[in-house]
């Protein structure tokens, strides 16, 4: 346990130093504690250590955890998401980080509008263009937006992407760059309906790099845990 604290604030340190280096305000960024394959005990402790959200990828883990999660948190879906399993999360998550194509839209919209909400989404954007992974590609971004326009329960809040996996996180700065781009650029539009604020990059192998260019969500994993288990 004590090892989450000990990470915790080295990966705090380490963020302080990435925005000295960028010139920005770190209490503008902010960890969402990736919890996935983590158990409940250990994310009470992460949370008593100051985390605020937390990040999971999969809806039957958040419907596992959700009820047994007793602390005031945000959660955060990060991974794909299905269209038929919308229902199961639209009342629980805070931010939807996984928005990739107009159908998923067109249900988390009716959804939301079912309960009266209004949903925050990030649309995940595929800024690599890797076949592996999902998200729209860079320049999809403007007419994906676009056609959002007309769903009213659904609020687009940013981006986000994952990065292609490098030895040496440098390779992936061109990357982050390249949607911190698109991300000021939708910050100036102030769409209507829309409050554009966040954007999620960064991952345990490259979070300082995100920092430097601008991310202000961090998911981070397996540096605050250590390795998951994929077996419990
Ligand atoms: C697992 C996961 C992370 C965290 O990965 P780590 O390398 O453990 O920090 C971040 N984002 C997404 C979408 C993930 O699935």
């Amino acid at each position: 346990m004590i090892e989450i604290k000990n990470n915790l604030e080295i990966i705090q340190s380490k963020i302080v130093k990435a925005c000295e280096r960028s010139g920005r305000n770190p209490a503008e960024l902010e960890i969402i504690a990736v919890t996935k394959t983590i158990d409940i005990e250990s994310i009470d402790y992460a949370l008593d250590c100051g985390i605020n959200s937390i990040g999971e990828n999969k809806v039957q883990e958040i419907m596992d955890k959700y009820p047994k999660i007793q602390k005031p948190v945000k959660w955060h879906l990060i991974g794909h998401l299905q269209t038929n399993k919308v229902k199961y999360i639209i009342d629980k998550v805070d931010l939807i980080h996984s928005l990739d194509s107009i159908s998923l839209a067109e249900e988390i919209n009716k959804r939301a509008a079912k309960l009266s909400l209004i949903k925050d989404v990030l649309i995940q954007v595929n800024v690599a263009e890797e076949e592996s992974k999902f998200g729209i590609g860079y320049d999809e971004v403007d007419s994906f937006i676009e056609q959002l326009q007309g769903f009213d329960n659904i609020r687009v809040r940013g981006f986000m992407t994952i990065a292609p996996y490098f030895e040496d996180p440098e390779q992936v700065r061109p990357y982050f760059r390249r949607l911190k781009q698109k991300f000021d650029e939708y910050q100036k539009k102030e769409l209507k309906g829309n409050d554009i604020e966040f954007l999620s990059m960064g991952m345990t192998n490259d979070y300082e790099v995100a920092a430097e260019e601008g991310a202000n969500l961090l998911r981070i994993g397996t540096g605050i845990f250590g390795a998951r288990n994929y077996n419990v």
